[in-house]
């Protein structure tokens, strides 16, 4: 059976936290195909020594490319810590990422409290 797909994106003020958050859920990851952003993919990939497939950095484009792969029924649950306390200079890309996921019933954490609820739901890995 093919794996559940993943994306995984953070704001420059929450990389800590998704790196933290996928050391912590790493076994549980590796139940799961990753793919991210550039930066977040290769530090998380770097951290956890798990396989995370990057796109395009995002400001450049890659939350537009994870939009694409979630359209296209490739994507299955996107973690996506967004910083709130900072403008982001691609914030319509961000708002169309969240919007997507919308459109498609994709779950899409925001938080860490969240992921946690993703990654510990057996609901979306059968
Ligand atoms: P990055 O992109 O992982 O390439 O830093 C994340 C973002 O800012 O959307």
């Amino acid at each position: 059976m093919k794996k559940k797909v993943i994306a995984l994106i953070a704001h420059d003020g929450k990389k800590q936290e998704i790196i933290e958050w996928a050391k912590r859920n790493k076994e549980e990851l590796g139940e799961y195909e990753l793919c991210g952003t550039g930066t977040t993919s290769k530090r998380v990939a770097e951290a956890t020594g798990l396989e995370v497939k990057g796109f395009l950095s995002g400001p450049l484009g890659g939350d537009q490319q994870i939009g694409a792969k979630v359209a296209e029924g490739a994507i299955d649950a996107i973690v996506f810590l967004c910083d709130p306390l900072t403008a982001q200079p691609h914030d319509p890309d961000v708002k169309a990422l969240l919007r997507i996921a919308v459109v498609y019933d994709i779950p899409i954490a925001t938080n860490v409290s969240t992921a946690d609820c993703i990654i510990k739901s057996y609901k979306y890995n059968q």
